[in-house]
């Protein structure tokens, strides 16, 4: 793909994105409340009356901001909301918009969100109107060797055949990610009240490096020669939420989405539609998981392996990788006084069992912050072998004062700084 045309991500664009969801938000409440008012359904009716009332009284300032009309940062963001089903006077109040790489978790299905003193429950993905499907990619991700590769998935009138020969020799199905770019949404009701403390997520999203360059060598880093690095690049990530790898129940008619299929729960029949009171639908539920791509500015670090200091044991190896990136991250960020939003990283397993350490801006098209990491990577060494003295944690452990930050929750008890302590005094 060329740069620049990627997405075809442009004013105008977002600004057609912007009148679609507004119309579509009014075409679906109008016909509910006449659906209600046909049925004799006044209280219904009225309900959607005060939604489409609030749509109309929305500021005009704040949509722009939540279709990345307005620049934050200095930079567009893909922003989705949390659309709220709700008459009650809070519901009016509330506005929630994410990034759509935190949206993946904190909108994901069954996941709580706070706003105006009430826990809005998500209950599914906003679907588009007529013949317009959201996108969906296949993705491989090798249990044997931890590869990752994904494509997107084009709609023809053949399935695609999606079983793949991992470069390790495994042999896998793709998984399936929607992309919900028109966002997510409450079912219809009042927010239960609740005190400000943010509830657990049930699911979390994680970021995936996809490598389209040919084989590369890498070379040492001029700031830091113990550690090796690949050519600078562009690169895709893709953020992944597949409900703890059990994927979620998706009804491909209304939008629905949950954590267990009903019938699980023991409802017969169908389901809810999200934003109706009374309404059962009876489309099936396919098993997906929610992500999203992106391209952005990347750095891959090759670091030596621990020899000596972790067995084998994959899960031993996987928390030292995990500790390692996240150490690295955050005295990043430290060193070169960058918010802690702004980069992010992963594992890549390019080959064998030793991953690499990726380090990408998390804006797409990329702020150009991993190449400074790479720049000052021995000023950033230093700065990591302090994160990890940590006075305020034990050892086989690790806190918010070092390695634990909100966006790597989904590993936080496998973050342990001592391991990394003994690696980077060996170095
Ligand atoms: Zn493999
Ligand atoms: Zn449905
Ligand atoms: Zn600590």
């Amino acid at each position: 793909m060329e740069d620049g045309d990627e997405n075809e991500d442009t004013f105008s664009s977002r600004l057609g994105v912007a009148v679609d969801d507004v119309h579509r938000d009014w075409k679906i409440l109008s016909e509910a409340e006449q659906a209600a008012s046909e049925r004799a359904n006044y209280k219904g009716a009225g309900i959607y009356q005060r939604q489409l009332r609030t749509l109309r009284g929305r500021s005009l300032l704040g949509r722009l901001g939540t279709y990345g009309l307005m620049p934050k940062y200095g930079f567009p963001t893909d922003v989705v909301e949390l659309k709220v089903r709700s008459s009650s006077w809070e519901a009016g109040q509330v506005e929630l918009a994410r990034d759509m790489k935190l949206a993946l978790t904190e909108f994901a299905p069954e996941n709580q969100v706070i706003a105006a003193g009430r826990v809005w429950t998500s209950a599914g993905i906003v679907l588009p109107l007529g013949e317009r499907k959201l996108h969906e990619y296949l993705f491989w991700h090798c249990q044997a060797c931890n590869f990752f590769s994904a494509e997107r998935s084009v709609a023809t009138e053949e399935e695609t055949p999606s079983a793949r020969q991992c470069h390790c020799g495994e042999k896998h199905e793709a998984d399936r990610y929607i992309y919900p770019e028109f966002g997510f949404t409450t079912k219809l009701g009042e927010g239960a009240r609740v005190g400000d403390s943010r509830p657990p997520a049930k699911s979390y999203a994680e970021s995936f490096f996809q490598d389209e360059s040919q084989v590369r060598e890498p070379t040492p880093v001029d700031s830091c020669n113990w550690v090796h690095e690949f050519p600078a690049t562009k690169g895709w990530i893709h953020v992944i939420n597949n409900n703890r790898d059990r994927d979620f129940y998706v009804c491909t008619s209304c939008g629905f989405s949950a954590l267990l299929h009903p019938s699980f729960l023991g409802e017969k029949g169908g389901h809810k539609v999200p934003w109706s009171t009374d309404r059962t639908c009876r489309g099936s539920l396919v098993r997906r998981a929610l992500g999203y791509c992106y391209r952005t500015d990347v750095v891959e670090l090759r670091f030596p392996k621990p020899s000596g200091l972790v067995s084998n044991d994959p899960d031993l190896q996987l928390s030292f990788w995990q500790s390692l990136l996240h150490a690295v991250v955050n005295a990043s960020c430290l060193e070169l006084e960058i918010d802690g939003r702004d980069i992010d990283g992963c594992l890549y397993y390019r080959e064998g069992k030793t991953p690499s350490i990726v380090l990408f801006d998390t804006s797409p098209g990329g702020a150009g912050f991993v190449f400074e990491v790479r720049d000052n990577l021995g000023e950033i060494m230093r700065r990591t072998l302090a994160v990890v003295s940590c006075s305020s944690c034990a050892e086989d452990s690790s806190c918010v004062a070092c390695l634990r930050t909100y966006s790597n929750q989904r590993v936080h008890n496998k973050l342990r700084r001592g391991v990394v302590l003994d690696y980077l005094r060996a170095q």
